[in-house]
């Protein structure tokens, strides 16, 4: 049975909560970590947002998101290379376990996916230095294949960890079971990705039928993912760390109030992950 001490929010499972509200959600219904958007922590303002996850105690298990690497031209690359550096700066602020790069698609009206590759490994490359210095690990997060042309041309937890194997130390993988559960090769990318890698763990589940290829994901135990036996890889690779719910659901546990949302989810991450 998953350590309730373990369960953490991603806080676009809250969307309708603001940061703040999401910081007092999780101490009033006892779930110790958080995952921070950054147009919610912009909203909040960093400081406070700081002084308030240090006085619930929380842990900050990551901040959403650095990435978005690819561009059709110089200008846009800067413009990602800018923000990136404020990303890192924002988790280093925070004190957060990572930062999670969504790593970006094709560029408008490529088509060439290996030169979009590319642009990830050295936009990674371009950031890494900051990142190690500011003790922030960068976490590379696969997205499923169908989000290969507008959001992340990195889709399996192997092309992630090759990435992580020709950058170095300083870059892991965060497994969010939505995008990887299908890959036949799952639980040996796991066991190669190993301890210092896994830098984040992100439950929820497959609905079948998905209406929507982003922001249809359903809560632990309505779907097909088999999550106890990912999280069973997880913990024999030597994971140790938290369990964070992300559910994007604009039809569905958006439009709930977001308390119930917690006690659900708190009573799923007992009952089925
Ligand atoms: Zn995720």
């Amino acid at each position: 049975m998953p350590d309730p001490a373990r369960l953490a929010l991603n806080q676009i499972t809250t969307n309708s909560w603001t940061l703040a509200q999401a910081i007092e959600g999780c101490a009033r219904h006892g779930v110790r970590g958080i995952s921070i958007w950054r147009d919610k922590l912009q909203e909040m303002g960093l400081a406070e947002a700081r002084r308030a996850v240090r006085a619930q105690g929380l842990a900050v298990t990551g901040v959403c998101r650095g990435g978005m690497f690819t561009h059709a031209d110089a200008s846009g690359r800067k413009a990602s290379r800018d923000d990136n550096a404020r990303a890192v700066e924002e988790a280093h602020e925070l004190g957060a376990q990572c930062l999670i790069l969504v790593v970006g698609g094709l560029p408008g009206g490529s088509k060439d996916l290996a030169s979009a590759r590319e642009q990830v490994r050295e936009g990674i490359a371009a950031m890494h230095e900051q990142a190690r210095a500011a003790k922030v690990p960068l976490a590379i997060e696969p997205l499923h294949p169908m989000q290969a042309p507008d959001r992340a041309c990195v889709n399996t937890l192997d092309q992630a960890l090759d990435l992580c194997d020709a950058l170095g130390p300083g870059v892991g993988v965060a497994l969010d079971v939505y995008h990887v559960w299908w890959d036949p090769n799952l639980e040996r990318a796991i066991s190669r990705a190993g301890k210092e890698r896994l830098l984040a763990y992100h439950i929820c589940d497959w609905l079948v039928p998905t209406r929507d290829t982003a922001f249809d994901r359903g809560m632990m135990g309505d779907g097909v993912i088999d999550l106890p036996r990912i999280r069973g890889w997880m913990e024999a690779a030597g994971y140790d760390g938290m369990h964070e719910v992300e559910i994007f659901s604009a039809a569905d546990w958006w439009k709930r109030d977001p308390d119930e949302v917690m006690r659900i989810l708190k009573g799923r991450h007992l009952a089925v992950t």
